[in-house]
């Protein structure tokens, strides 16, 4: 396959913009054509993960649950172990949780406490940045197993909402741009 000649302007032109899902007022960023394409999920993973050398990292860390698509893809290219941060209640072991703010009440995220070894090198992914609350609780969470964050990349940011913001200290990478 000849993913090195997919663009991320590609990759953008299989993302549906859905109006009003699954509330009023938001304009739902569908990836799924995207991931339907093997060519251009192909190119996706290859493009997140372009600054990593295989084996140079202990494990691919994905936010529950369009970021489990991709870094757990991204983490079989780059030789490591794939780690899932899930919305609470949903691990089975003992975790560590970090709860943030949303527009209307909170939500919380939550890693296995034993995920990771204090000082392991790890790339975060999800699918899409968009205020930072989720990705902002997902490096709480990194920072409680005592990881290094190598790199956070996501597939698409909504510019827009300054998500970046609650990522400051991190190098942050996206993909597509709105
Ligand atoms: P946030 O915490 O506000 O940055 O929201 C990021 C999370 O919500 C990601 O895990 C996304 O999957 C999801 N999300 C937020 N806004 C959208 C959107 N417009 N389209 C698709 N997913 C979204």
């Amino acid at each position: 396959m000849q993913t090195q000649t997919i663009t991320s302007d590609s990759l953008a032109k299989a993302i549906r913009n859905v109006p009003d899902f699954p509330k009023p007022g938001i304009q739902f960023k569908d990836i799924t054509p995207l991931l339907a394409d093997a060519e251009l999920f192909a190119a996706a993973i290859d493009l997140l993960t372009r600054n990593i050398q295989p084996g140079s990292i202990d494990a691919v860390v994905g936010i529950d649950a369009r970021g489990f698509i991709f870094a757990s893809a991204a983490a079989l290219k780059l030789q490591c172990g794939f780690v899932p941060v899930r919305k609470k209640g949903k691990l089975p072991y003992d975790c560590h949780e970090e709860t943030y703010d949303l527009e209307y009440g909170s939500n919380t995220m939550a890693i296995h406490t034993d995920s990771l070894r204090p000082g392991s090198r790890v790339v975060l992914i999800d699918d899409l940045l968009a205020t930072g609350g989720t990705a902002g609780a997902a490096t709480s969470l990194l920072q409680k197993v005592g990881a290094e964050i190598i790199e956070i990349n996501f597939l698409i940011e909504l510019s827009f909402l300054n998500g970046r913001d609650k990522l400051k200290g991190f190098p942050v990478r996206s993909l597509i741009t709105y």
